[in-house]
């Protein structure tokens, strides 16, 4: 599709969704699945998934990002191709299973966990994860005293190697500004109740390091098999903003 084509479709679509929410006498709030846990992408506001006059427009970055995409394709500085495959594997071959995985490893077999706390690019490329930052990771262990917590103050530098994309909410200006001002309450907000006696320890990712948190094991799975214990490990617990549970 030519850009003037494509411009003129967003434009067609915005007067479309425009007329449906008024029509339909659609609120734009979105509803919080949870009101004690913030559904942080919810929250924060994305327009993906949301109610039918939403689906209808495209969210403003979506819009941007296909007008840019259709510029560099028909200039021929990008391959479609290249493009499908660049989204194929983040959407579906990378992931928080991958980082899961890794949680399950570490908690049943201590000499990888001594190797993933000692040098996590180390211990990663032991068990064939590389790329997409693989080598700039660092693991931190919660315990019963210290809590970790991960986020990226200046823009949205994450693990991807370990846990696929991002969430909306991690983008945010809102957990980015807030978890280093309040980390306490940000994560109740999440449903994360920390002992009094825990230390909270923020890590501020940047371009050249990011981090894995290694949650704690859960009382009562001694029995099960590491698939199993994999199972538990939420991305949100490898980011710090959950806690696995049986
Ligand atoms: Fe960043």
């Amino acid at each position: 599709m030519g850009r003037r084509k494509f411009l003129g479709g967003a434009a067609a679509g915005v007067v479309a969704g425009a007329a449906t929410t008024v029509g339909g006498g659609e609120s734009q709030a979105q509803t919080k699945s949870d009101a004690t846990k913030p559904d942080a992408d919810s929250l924060y506001h994305s327009h993906e998934g949301g109610s039918l006059s939403h689906s209808l427009l495209p969210s403003d970055p979506a819009l941007r990002v296909k007008a840019m995409e259709t510029l560099l394709l028909e200039k021929g500085l990008i391959d479609a191709a290249a493009v499908d495959a660049l989204i194929d594997q983040y959407e579906n071959k990378l992931g928080p299973k991958i980082g899961a995985a890794v949680v399950a490893k570490a908690w049943v077999d201590s000499a990888f966990k001594k190797s993933l706390m000692e040098d996590a690019a180390k211990a990663l490329t032991s068990i064939g994860i590389t790329g997409n930052g693989a080598e700039q990771m660092i693991a931190v262990e919660n315990t019963d005293e210290v809590h970790n917590v991960v986020v990226c103050t200046l823009c949205s530098c994450y693990p991807w190697a370990v846990l696929g994309l991002p969430p909306a909410w991690y983008k945010s200006e809102a957990y980015r500004s807030r978890v280093v001002r309040e980390p306490r309450k940000v994560l109740a907000e999440f449903g994360v109740k920390l002992p009094e006696q825990a230390k909270v320890r923020v890590w501020d990712s940047n371009s050249e390091m990011r981090y894995l948190v290694v949650p704690q094991r859960p009382k009562g799975t001694e029995t099960m098999s590491e698939a199993q214990l994999a199972a538990l490990v939420t991305r949100d617990s490898m980011i710090g903003t959950g806690i696995p549970a049986v």
